[in-house]
């Protein structure tokens, strides 16, 4: 019988043989791996890249799909193969050598599917999990408000039972993908009369529909990314209750954990391979300061693959994974500011654009998915047991 490691290298092997015939290669031309970091300078161009990045992404998750390598460890029953999570891990571990990524459908793919199958109704997965499976379905998230970021407990968006569900109206900001989502995972506020958490749930919202108005946001890099989201008697039918009524933040405790580890796990753009092609490119690989610089990107690649693949039973290893990736793309940003001179202050440069974008986009991953402030406090008091931070009353 063979022992798990050999079982485990079988189908790394099996897996790298497959990516090989059909995946891009990194830093190729059809390379999509940093296509959800969708960034364009007029709406109109940003909602076209949007749709073009998520096209290019539905087309490589049924391409998984058809292989079988799609919802690998996901129960059959739901559309996934059933398979142990350590093959989900392994093809994670090697699509990230490729120039592929599924990060425009993660939301869809890697923060709803723990959310239903650990809160959801039989109802609700099988409404839900086979389209994902199959790359059909994209969703957002609804939590941030104008007055409710690190802190939660101040959603205003209000759910108004209704006959046969719920009529939603509040603004909700900074949602990324929203425009071109078909549901999001919605926190809304059930129990005016209740404070803080308390009286706060979570929906599955359909957000093709009227009395939902997206409008992107625009950055201080001068490009779109994200959306305000205004609500305004929207429908959430009486099934699209996730967990229990009041009970949201049960919900968004599985919610944010899957973020946060999805966050720097599976196949986030990676860029230790593309900043080591960008060097030959410029005929600066054998400068020494270049060389160190891409030798600290590998490595703190390597240990985020290592981090990665114990994020699961690690008490806050979300939290670690996103601390250390939002690490890794700020100094990966200086890295090719510094080895692309002085073409990185030309705008429009076409080598540079691109990294001066990730350059731009890299302050917000500090952000998205909880602060890095809001995961060291998560650390120091679940994870090292320190005293709780003073919470303001009420
Ligand atoms: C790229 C990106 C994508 C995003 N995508 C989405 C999305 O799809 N859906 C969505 O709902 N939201 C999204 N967000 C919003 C994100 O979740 C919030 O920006 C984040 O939670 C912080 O909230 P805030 O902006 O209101 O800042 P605030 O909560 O007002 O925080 C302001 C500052 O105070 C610090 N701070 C706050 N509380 C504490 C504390 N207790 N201890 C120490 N420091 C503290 C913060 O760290 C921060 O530096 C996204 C944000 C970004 C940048």
């Amino acid at each position: 019988m063979t022992d798990d490691r050999d079982e485990r290298e079988a189908f790394r092997a099996e897996v790298r043989s497959w990516l090989d015939e059909h995946a891009p290669a990194k830093g190729s031309p059809e390379d999509f791996s940093a296509a959800h970091l969708v960034s364009a300078m007029t709406r109109e161009a940003f909602e076209a890249a949007e749709r073009s990045a998520l096209e290019v992404t539905q087309r490589w998750q049924r391409t998984l799909h058809e292989a079988g390598y799609a919802g690998r460890s996901w129960p059959e029953e739901y559309g996934g193969q059933g398979a142990p999570e350590w093959q989900s891990a392994v093809l994670a571990e090697e699509q990230v050598r490729y120039g592929v990524s599924t990060k425009m459908l993660a939301i869809a793919l890697e923060m709803a599917p723990p959310v239903l199958l650990r809160h959801g109704t039989h109802e609700q997965r099988r409404a839900h999990l086979p389209s994902i499976v199959r790359g059909d379905e994209a969703w957002c998230q609804l939590l941030s408000e104008p007055d409710a970021g690190s802190d939660l407990t101040n959603v205003q968006t209000l759910a108004t039972a209704v006959d046969g569900g719920w009529s939603v109206t509040g603004q909700k900001v900074w949602t990324s993908g929203a425009g071109a989502a078909d549901f999001a995972l919605l926190l809304a506020r059930t129990d005016r009369s209740k404070p803080g958490r308390e009286g706060v749930s979570c929906f599955a919202m359909p957000m093709r529909q009227d009395g939902v108005t997206v409008r992107p946001l625009r950055q201080m890099s001068g490009g779109y990314h994200f959306n305000e989201v205004f609500l305004d008697g929207t429908l959430v039918d009486e099934g699209g209750l996730i967990g229990d009524l009041g009970e949201g933040f049960a919900v968004l405790r599985t919610m944010l954990a899957s973020e946060r580890a999805a966050i720097g796990g599976g196949t986030s753009a990676r860029s230790a391979t593309q900043l080591r092609a960008l060097a030959i490119e410029l005929g600066r690989s054998s400068e020494p300061l270049v060389r160190q610089a891409l030798a600290r990107a590998h490595t703190r690649e390597r240990l985020l693959d290592l981090v990665g693949a114990r994020a699961a039973s690690v008490p806050t290893g979300g939290s670690i994974v996103k601390l250390l990736y939002s690490e890794h793309a700020r100094l990966s940003g200086d890295a090719a500011l510094a080895i692309l001179g002085p073409a990185a202050m030309v705008v429009d440069h076409p080598v540079a654009a691109p990294w001066l974008d990730r350059f731009l986009f890299a302050p917000g991953l500090r952000l998205g998915g909880g602060t890095d402030e809001i995961q060291r406090n998560t650390i120091a008091e679940r994870g090292l047991g320190l005293p709780r931070e003073p919470r303001p009353a009420g």
